[in-house]
């Protein structure tokens, strides 16, 4: 995996204008009331709601600022936010030190805890008693 540090700068510009875009569309269009945000095809087939329904409502009341409404429509996704900043800024910090992160098997087990976690709050949002199964859709 390439380091932050050698990506080309035209993608990392256009990686970045594409997600202060789709930022734009979501802070300006609601999903719970514009139908241009796709339908998710795990909850119209099962009636259950996916690790991810909830993401982009809760995204967008994150960029209104309103907390409280964004954990209650995805948890995941509010907890995802300050991670993923921590892992970019350490991948930053790393790549300004020229000591890269540690790679293999730290690499992997990262990636089977990620799936564990979906995995189980894709379980556990969907049990039938409080405090779970708060349906977003
Ligand atoms: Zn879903």
């Amino acid at each position: 995996m390439a380091s932050a540090a050698r990506w080309p700068v035209p993608l990392v510009l256009a990686l970045a204008a594409l997600g202060l875009l789709g930022l734009a569309l979501l802070f300006l269009f609601d999903p719970a009331r514009h139908a241009l945000y796709p339908v998710c095809l795990f909850k119209k087939m099962t009636g259950c709601d996916c690790p991810g329904c909830g993401g982009l409502r809760a995204v967008h009341q994150l960029l209104r600022g309103d907390v409280a409404q964004a954990l209650r429509l995805n948890a995941m996704v509010v907890a995802a936010v300050p991670a993923l900043a921590f892992l970019l800024i350490r991948a930053r910090l790393h790549s300004r030190r020229r000591n890269p992160p540690r790679r293999g098997f730290a690499v992997v087990g990262w990636v089977w805890l990620l799936a564990a976690v979906v995995v189980l709050f894709g379980i556990v949002r969907n049990l039938p008693f409080w405090p779970f199964g708060v349906t977003p859709m």
